[in-house]
C-alpha cells in the first residue's frame, strides 16, 4: 500500500506560481483522475514527485519517500510523462531493455510489457519510425516495467485510436484492482468519468477539489459540467497574459 503524499507543495517560476501550497494524498487501489485547466500545476507536480523539478518548498512523497531516494526507481514509480521520451535511434526493445538492466529488472519483462500495451510487433523498429500513439504505447511499457505499486500518467491518451484507449481504460482499472496507485491526468471528461473512482482538480497550483467521482458530479448532469462549474474563471488564460504550457 503505497500513498503519494504532497504537503505544502510550492513551485515559483520566476513571477509564476504554477503550485501555491499544494496538499493533497493520493491513495492506492482506485484510480486517482487528476484533472485542472492548462496551466493548473498537474505536470509542475508529476515532475516535482519525480524528482525532475525542485519544489520551492514544501514535500512530495511516495511511500515516505523523495524519488530522489530510490535506487531502482522504475521498481517503485512507474511515468508515462511526454519528457520521457526515448531515443529515437534506438529499437523499442533496446530502450526498454537499457531501462531495465539499470534497474536490475530482468529482460524477460521487457518481452512482457511490449505484449501488454501492444507493441511487441514494433519490438525492433526504431522509435524514430513511431507514430505517437506507438510513441506512448511505449512510454507505458517503460512505465510498467518495474512492476512498480505507483503509476503516474500524464495525458496517457495523446495520440492514441480508440482502441487504444480503450485498452488504456482496462489498463488503469486493473492496476488499482491489484491495489496499486494509479494517478491519471486527461482533458477526456468522458473517458475520465468511465475510468477514475476519485479526483483530485487543480485550479491556479491550488486543490479545487479532492472527492469521489460519485460525489464530484453530484447532482450535475455530467463530469463535464460539474467540473466546469468548479473551475470556471480558474483557467489561467482568463485572467492573464501567459504562454500555453
Ligand atoms: P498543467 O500541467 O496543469 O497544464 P503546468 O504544471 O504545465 O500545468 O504549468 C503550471 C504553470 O507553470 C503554468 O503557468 C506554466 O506556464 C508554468 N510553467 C511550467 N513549467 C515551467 C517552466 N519550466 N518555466 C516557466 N514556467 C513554467
Amino acid at each position: 500500500m503505497t500513498l503519494i503524499e504532497i504537503r505544502g507543495l510550492t513551485k515559483r517560476y520566476g513571477p509564476v506560481c504554477a503550485l501555491d501550497g499544494l496538499t493533497v494524498t493520493v491513495r492506492p487501489g482506485r484510480v486517482t483522475g487528476f484533472l485542472g485547466p492548462n496551466g493548473a500545476g498537474k505536470s509542475t507536480t508529476m515532475r516535482i514527485l519525480l524528482g525532475l523539478d525542485r519544489p520551492t518548498s514544501g514535500t512530495a512523497l511516495v511511500g515516505g519517500r523523495p524519488y530522489a531516494s530510490f535506487a531502482e526507481p522504475l521498481r517503485h514509480v512507474g511515468a508515462l510523462l511526454d519528457a520521457s521520451a526515448a531515443h529515437p535511434a534506438r529499437t523499442a526493445r533496446d530502450h526498454l531493455l537499457t531501462l531495465a538492466l539499470s534497474n536490475r529488472i530482468p529482460a524477460r519483462r521487457v518481452d512482457e510489457v511490449l505484449e501488454e500495451t501492444g507493441i511487441a510487433g514494433a519490438a525492433r523498429r526504431r522509435v524514430r519510425t513511431f507514430s505517437l500513439g506507438m510513441r506512448q504505447r511505449l512510454g507505458l511499457a517503460a512505465a510498467l516495467l518495474g512492476d512498480p505499486p505507483v503509476v503516474l500518467l500524464d495525458e496517457p491518451a495523446n495520440g492514441l485510436d480508440p482502441e487504444g484507449i480503450l485498452q488504456l481504460r482496462r489498463l488503469a482499472r486493473r492496476l488499482a484492482g491489484e491495489g496499486r496507485t494509479v494517478l491519471l491526468s486527461s482533458h477526456l471528461m468522458g473517458e475520465m468519468a468511465r475510468t477514475a473512482d476519485h479526483l483530485v482538480v487543480l485550479g491556479r497550483g491550488r486543490l479545487l477539489a479532492d472527492a469521489p467521482l460519485d460525489e464530484f458530479v453530484g447532482g450535475s448532469a455530467s463530469l463535464e459540467e460539474a467540473y466546469f462549474a468548479l473551475t470556471a474563471g480558474s483557467a489561467e488564460f482568463t485572467h492573464q497574459e501567459g504562454t500555453p504550457s
